[in-house]
């Protein structure tokens, strides 16, 4: 049974209402994978995300974790799952203390007590150890990432679905942040991640999509798309 993926996504359509965004994807993430979605604004990235943890709606196609259908699930049941989503914007509890925050995110899934957990997300993050009972809206950019990162880790997932994570920090956190990423990945964690920073993120990702217009235009391993000529001329400037 190792050889299925941990989430296998088939034909999958969906959107918001009435509004279709996602056509006919199929997409899978093996265990401990990193997997990267690369793609313009608008591609539907985003929704892709919002589509595995409930947010958005599915319309046709399955999406299955760890072989069971999770398509009509909501969001408070996927994460239970074991599927973190780690939203765009971060979207942590501003007026609450980074601690208050890590507590509002403990669902006690796999069993491991807040106070284990917080500390795994201590020592993974020490900025939000020294910052614990700072009000999170006081911390900069890259501590907010932190605490957003440490939130869905809170859910002990086995896939963490992560939206942008570099977007809008300096350099050195972003190369913080990554390293980060291949530290959970390492210690068993599978990773989805949207990124923008098309290089950084194919330097870590073992697997890539290219998403536009809702559709994957082209997949396979991350070294090999970094090679691509699409993927060089539109993101990385080269020929
Ligand atoms: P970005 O990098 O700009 O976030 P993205 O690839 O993540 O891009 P999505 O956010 O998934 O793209 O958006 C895909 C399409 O879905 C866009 O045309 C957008 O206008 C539309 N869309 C996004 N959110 C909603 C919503 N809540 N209701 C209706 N349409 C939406």
């Amino acid at each position: 049974t190792t050889s299925r993926p941990l989430l296998k996504i088939a034909g999958l359509s969906s959107g918001y209402g009435r509004v279709g965004v996602l056509n006919a994807i199929d997409l899978e993430v093996d265990e401990r994978e990193i997997v990267v979605i690369l793609g313009p604004n608008g591609a539907g990235k985003t929704t892709l995300l919002n589509s595995i943890s409930g947010v958005a709606r599915a319309t046709a196609g399955s999406i299955e974790f760890e072989g069971r259908d999770i398509v009509g699930s909501r969001p408070e049941q996927v994460v239970r799952m074991g599927l973190a989503h780690c939203p765009e914007g971060r979207q942590i509890f501003q007026r609450l203390t980074v601690e208050e925050n890590l507590v509002a995110a403990h669902i006690g899934r796999g069993g491991k007590s807040f106070e284990v957990l917080r500390n795994d997300v201590f020592e993974l993050f020490p900025i939000l150890k020294e910052r614990r009972n700072g009000m999170a809206s006081r911390m900069s950019g890259g501590q907010q990432q932190m605490l957003a990162i440490g939130r869905a880790l809170m859910a002990e997932p086995k896939l963490l679905m992560l939206d942008e994570p570099s977007l809008g920090l300096a350099p050195k956190i972003i190369q913080q942040i990554f390293r980060i990423i291949l530290d959970l990945s390492t210690s068993g964690i599978s990773i989805l991640l949207v990124e923008q920073n098309v290089q950084l993120a194919l330097e870590c990702g073992d697997y890539a999509y290219l998403l536009n217009t809702g559709r994957v235009r082209l997949h396979g391993p991350a070294q090999e798309l970094a090679e691509h000529s699409a993927i060089s001329d539109h993101y990385l400037g080269g020929a």
